[in-house]
């Protein structure tokens, strides 16, 4: 699933190249991936101008003069978008074989659920192999419920200060990799940043959120931000060699210390790193390092 970094790369790499643009036709082809309605959603937004695209956790918000186009990836959801010159690609990463024919292939293709053509001859793909993803247009006000409802703090703001994340722990009887996967508690983090996470802080996925001692807590508070800040400088984690026409690729896979590494050695260690599961996700970790 893309997260917080793998979701504000394509957010700036889209932003650089659809802010002005003018939005010509819309194409649906799974009608059950746009809200309210296919109708409603083609009408709203042909001929309206992208003023800008900002994000909230891992919800895109592109800014139209009349109202809010939201894109949520989801488990699988891309966003591939293409000119004469370029083509740019984010959000879910691919294995190898399915990545050329969604990404490197011919677009669209059997994954792909919605296209939004610009006056200036590019097209936004939207493809979505699993259909969890939506694309969902919204007023101001439905969009301040929406993100005062879903969304907590998120790492490397202001309001994700430590003082909040204390609060946010205090007295949880929650594990605490379950409790970071919360994103009304806290914004942006998935599977793979908060077992990187924990391990940086050296916290044992399976303890309770609220029996953090104050030195853990104020480690874990610095490592999450430190994980968030460094992955999105990397532009994210692909477990792939898909470049854009830039020669650009998401390049914290290679720093990655647990996630994906069960059965190899810890880095601190030497251990085997173990895999268990925690609220059915795959959990990765070292039993010996992290208490
Ligand atoms: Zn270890």
């Amino acid at each position: 699933m893309p997260e917080l970094p793998e979701v504000e790369t394509i957010r700036r790499d889209l932003a650089v190249v659809l802010t002005g643009e003018t939005i010509c036709a819309v194409k649906i082809l799974n009608p059950k991936t746009v809200f309210p309605s296919a109708a409603f959603f083609k009408k709203a937004l042909v001929g309206q101008k992208v003023k800008g695209i900002r994000r909230r956790g891992k919800l895109l918000i592109f800014a139209l003069p009349l109202n809010f186009l939201l894109v949520h990836l989801k488990m699988t959801g891309q966003l591939i978008y293409q000119n004469k010159k370029q083509k740019i690609a984010g959000g879910h990463s691919l294995k190898a074989g399915f990545l050329d024919s969604a990404v490197g292939g011919e677009l669209p293709n059997k994954h792909t659920r919605v296209i939004i053509d610009f006056k200036n001859g590019g097209r936004l793909f939207f493809n979505d192999l699993r259909k969890f993803g939506y694309l969902k247009i919204v007023t101001a006000d439905q969009l301040a419920v929406i993100l005062k409802n879903n969304y907590g703090p998120e790492p490397l703001t202001k309001e994700f200060s430590l003082v909040r994340f204390k609060e946010i722990l205090k007295n949880k009887k929650t594990k605490i990799k379950v409790l970071l996967l919360d994103q009304k508690r806290l914004a942006g983090l998935g599977n793979i940043y908060v077992d990187e996470s924990l391990f940086a802080a050296r916290v044992n996925p399976t303890r309770l959120a609220g029996s953090l001692k104050p030195g853990e807590l104020e480690k874990l508070w610095s490592a999450i931000n430190q994980v968030i800040k460094f992955a999105i400088k990397q532009r994210g984690t692909t477990f792939n060699n898909y470049r854009d026409s830039q020669g650009r690729r998401g390049n914290f896979s290679r720093f990655l210390k647990v996630y994906g590494r069960s059965g190899e050695a810890c880095l601190v260690c030497g251990r085997p790193l173990s895999r268990i599961k925690i609220a059915g996700r795959g959990t990765h970790f070292c039993a010996h390092c992290q208490k």
